[in-house]
């Protein structure tokens, strides 16, 4: 038997039904996994015990908000685990451009939790297909960065499709003994893909796939069934940032991929849920993590539709204690009128920027590095 029954049977349940049977779950797999760090966690242990509440005391979502929390800074200055390092499978790094990195580390049933998850996300927002796809990766071959958070975000992603040919775009150089952009490469793959006639998935930051269609000046016509997923932000290219509603239907317009099929994907390193638009183009809530917004100053939980700091609660992982997250990112909780949205209990979450940009260099600023050079 599992040692985190609830956490088991919670991710076998469809993420966007938000029955009071699948909430009870997700109450019982936070109670179950909040006790296991506060078990195996010093530092943990130390913030309820100073609160007085004991992990078996939260019974309802409302007992959820008097949980206690960490602050992401915490996680990106430290190297916190609740397990002998013996136990860890992988750790998870942002590639920054120095300074702290982000990192999540990983047990073989989180790793599992993580996969499983992830693929309940996507299926139940139809993006899981048997078909075979193309894929175009503007991330970094993963047999060469196997440490890198959107590396593994993109072996993750091709999964869940049948797999034709995969194209990455960022490639080691041997000389160089760094990573480039292999414009040139990346140019002749979509044209093949195009003629081909077979349908492609384009995974990648959304500033380098503009900066290339708008640098080619691309017109081309992917097809009906081609998808594209983006993730990562705008971040480090503030200044090129399009809407993304104007961004789906110039992608549209410009690469032939339909806007319902045209994607966002929001993910911090340090909470492993996957935020991805649904057909509308918002970001959903399943129903394995719960999100809070606060108010900066008084930390007050704020309404739907007002903006604060974002708070992140989940309870796939059980060997690193991010698993009631408080962050410096800016957003607000909202409604969604496409079908899933209409469905009872479900919530989107609106980013409305990231604090501290320059203090946490991600990923995606080293990778626009590249396109510029
Ligand atoms: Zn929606």
């Amino acid at each position: 038997m599992s040692r985190f029954p609830f956490t088991d049977q919670l991710f076998e349940t469809n993420p966007f039904e938000f029955s009071v049977k699948n909430k009870n779950l997700f109450l019982k797999s936070f109670q179950e996994n909040a006790l296991t760090h506060y078990q195996n966690n010093e530092m943990i242990r130390g913030f309820w015990d100073l609160e007085g509440i004991h992990p078996t005391q939260i019974t309802s979502e409302e007992d959820l908000k008097k949980a206690p929390f960490t602050m992401v800074h915490l996680f990106k200055e430290n190297a916190l685990k609740s397990v002998p390092d013996a136990e860890l499978v992988l750790t998870l790094t942002s590639s920054g451009t120095g300074g702290t990195k982000s990192r999540q580390f990983l047990n073989e049933e989180s790793l599992r939790n993580v996969k499983k998850l992830a693929f309940k996300i996507h299926e139940a927002l139809g993006m899981t297909s048997s078909q075979k796809y193309n894929y175009l990766c503007f991330t970094y071959d993963p047999k060469i960065a196997n440490d890198l958070g959107t590396a593994f975000t993109d072996e993750l992603l091709t999964n869940f499709t049948g797999k034709l040919e995969v194209y990455y775009t960022i490639q080691w150089n041997e000389l160089k003994k760094d990573f480039e952009f292999n414009k040139e490469g990346t140019i002749q793959a979509l044209k093949r893909f195009e003629e081909s006639k077979l349908p492609l998935r384009i995974l990648g930051f959304p500033a380098f796939l503009h900066q290339l269609v708008e640098e080619y000046n691309l017109h081309m016509t992917l097809g009906p069934q081609s998808w594209l997923q983006t993730g990562g932000g705008w971040k480090g290219a503030q200044d090129q940032e399009i809407p993304k509603q104007i961004f789906r239907a110039h992608i549209e317009e410009r690469l032939g991929i339909p806007q319902s099929h045209i994607r966002d994907l929001f993910g911090m390193v340090e909470h492993g849920i996957p935020y991805v638009d649904c057909e509308l183009g918002e970001l959903h809530i399943p129903n394995y993590a719960r999100v809070f917004i606060r108010d900066p100053k008084t930390l007050a939980f704020l309404k739907d539709d007002e903006v604060g700091l974002i708070q992140f609660l989940c309870t796939y992982n059980s060997s690193y204690p991010a698993f009631n997250l408080l962050t410096t990112d800016y957003g607000s909780i909202s409604t969604c009128s496409c079908p899933i949205g209409k469905k009872a209990g479900n919530k989107i979450l609106k980013i409305k920027g990231r604090a501290g940009i320059t203090k946490h260099k991600g990923c995606a600023i080293k990778a626009l590095d590249m396109v510029r050079k």
